[in-house]
């Protein structure tokens, strides 16, 4: 179900919204509450070792379970994005990276509870800092890998911001 059409009363002062209302954005006719539905913006960071490989993450659970992923996440409120990408790598594979470089940006349907949230991806570059090794958060990460990137690779990947943002990528190297 699209976020617009789970909204079926107002979030402010409870009043049903009207039968077949398609409003984008939401406006309660009673309050005049509005809702953009405007999208998340989460952040990706493809990552690079001294050979060149691309690190990777096995999604521990939905959605995209036991698919190919790379770190990364929601932005927090009064997060910068180049922050935010710094904690979720922090938090999720253990280790730092050097500067960021921008990489592209995609728009990206986070299904959640049967409800689909838009979101927009941001994507960063950056090389892991030498001699720190890979300490994966289980809750989130089941398997890791350093890998070139290959069609087989890229069929495995869980999203399609993703993908493009890792075929972009191979474009500039
Ligand atoms: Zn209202």
């Amino acid at each position: 179900m699209e976020l617009s059409a789970a909204y079926r009363f107002c979030p402010r002062c409870g009043r049903p919204r009207q039968p077949n209302a398609v409003d984008r954005p939401f406006r309660c006719q009673a309050c005049h509450y509005t809702s953009f539905f405007g999208p998340v913006t989460a952040v990706g960071a493809v990552i690079t070792n001294e050979k060149g490989q691309v690190l990777l993450i096995e999604r521990a659970r939905d959605p995209g379970k036991g698919l190919l992923g790379m770190p990364g996440g929601f932005i927090d409120q009064n997060e910068t994005a180049e922050f935010a990408v710094r904690r979720e790598i922090l938090e999720e594979v253990g280790i730092s990276v050097g500067d960021l470089s921008y990489l592209m940006t995609a728009p990206n349907r986070y299904v959640y509870q049967g409800i689909v949230n838009p979101v927009i991806d941001i994507f960063f570059y950056s090389k892991v800092a030498s001699g720190q090794a890979i300490q994966a958060e289980s809750s989130e990460v089941s398997a890791w890998i350093w890998t070139d990137l290959s069609t087989v690779i890229l069929d495995r990947i869980a999203f399609r911001s993703n993908r493009l943002a890792l075929e972009k990528f191979m474009q500039l190297s």
